[in-house]
């Protein structure tokens, strides 16, 4: 087997399109005039941030006014997080509930808002790493003044019944945030129809690059500001928006719904006959579900093989893959996310996860269904 070299970490990061690095290249160096300023350089600037947010809405079912841009995933949870957190305590409300496999960026801001006087609920998922509405249903008190689910879960691929929990949320009116980082330019959303109050995005994991992402907040809702300063997006959050990365992420954003089922059908049929072959392997565990789950998202546990050391092979063997989730890489804890699905400690720290993209083709994923068992074989007679 020739060696190639393989990107399958997409689910950490993607390799900005064609489009969207040319349109970034545009506002760095020709159009980089600053989007308040009334100049004609400085109306261009706002005409494009203007045309990246009628994408995002386009794209997301939402209203353009509903479109805040962030610097990406983790600000836009921080935003939605403390602001629901905060509207809650005006009303005496200071409970949050939401999940044991929330993305870090979602975590520890609920940590951080319990050393202030909030109380979090944890829901645990069952062993595919589902959430079930009844659970949320089950935890509601009537102080809650937030519900937090991710749509879909960045280590494992497994979605979320986002649709359900965001009903129950209506029917008891608390605020319901949904972590789209992961799903977002992936699988079809539609911000109206989903009935979520806040969804969060980020640029980098659709093809647009790092430091640019949004959060919808449903119109009406005045969620209290995060970053203070300037005026900029109708002064809900503040600071000289980035608008090289915000064009490119409308460009991508655009670019991902435009043929989403095909590239779907495509990557769910070769990542499912990948794991298939994968699985064949002695003391080889899937992680995740195997049906709701994203289409280019698989994590795989072999028993007996340590993470780190496997990815350290695959990575001269070409592969560039993960362990877990890229925030918690070279950490060599077992991931938060397959514990609290119940998977053993030593099996959490055997998963290997591989996200694929539109990019990827037949030949990779061969590629891969080769070389990661004999990498396994090779570590097994090591030990
Ligand atoms: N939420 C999820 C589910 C993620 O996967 C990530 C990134 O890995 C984030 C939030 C943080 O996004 P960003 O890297 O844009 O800050």
């Amino acid at each position: 087997m020739e060696k190639m070299t393989v990107y399958a970490d997409n689910a950490a990061t993607t390799k900005p399109s064609a489009a969207a690095a040319e349109t970034m290249m545009r506002y760095l160096t020709e159009d980089y005039g600053n989007p308040a300023a009334v100049c004609s350089m400085g109306r261009k600037a706002g005409r494009a941030v203007l045309a990246a947010r009628e994408q995002t809405a386009k794209a997301l079912g939402s209203r353009v006014d509903e479109v805040y841009f962030t610097s990406g995933g983790t600000e836009s949870d921080n935003w939605a997080v403390k602001g629901a957190a905060e509207l809650g305590a005006a009303q005496g409300k200071r409970h949050i509930i939401t999940t044991a496999i929330e993305h870090h960026a979602v975590l520890r801001t609920c940590g951080y808002l319990e050393k202030h006087g909030f109380e979090v609920t944890y829901l645990m998922p069952d062993e595919y790493g589902r959430i079930a509405a009844s659970q949320v249903e089950g935890a509601m008190r009537s102080d809650t003044c937030l519900v937090s689910v991710m749509a879909a879960n960045n280590e494992v691929g497994t979605l979320e019944p986002v649709k359900e929990i965001a009903e129950v949320c209506r029917e008891r009116k608390v605020l319901f945030h949904t972590d789209a980082v992961q799903a977002a330019g992936h699988i079809p959303i539609d911000f109206r129809e989903l009935g979520a109050d806040m969804l969060s995005v980020s640029g980098h994991k659709f093809h647009a690059p790092k430091g640019a992402g949004a959060l919808l907040i449903r119109s009406g809702l005045i969620l209290p500001n995060l970053m203070h300063g300037g005026s900029q997006q109708r002064g809900r959050r503040a600071g000289t928006e980035n608008v090289p990365a915000i064009a490119a992420l409308g460009e991508a954003l655009t670019e991902a719904v435009s043929d989403m089922s095909e590239v779907n059908e495509r990557l769910f049929r070769l990542t499912e006959e990948l794991a298939e072959r994968l699985l064949r392997t002695e003391g080889a565990h899937r992680n995740g579900h195997s049906r709701e789950r994203l289409p280019g998202t698989l994590n795989i546990s072999f028993d007996g093989v340590e993470g780190e050391s496997l990815l350290l092979l695959l990575d001269m063997a070409g592969i560039c893959a993960s362990s877990g989730s890229a925030c918690t890489s070279g950490s060599t804890d077992p991931s938060h996310v397959l514990l609290a699905m119940g998977v053993p400690s030593v099996r959490a720290k055997g998963s290997l996860r591989l996200s694929f993209s539109r990019y990827s083709t037949p030949e990779e994923f061969e590629y891969i269904a080769q070389a990661v068992p004999q990498v396994v074989e090779r570590l097994k007679g090591m030990r």
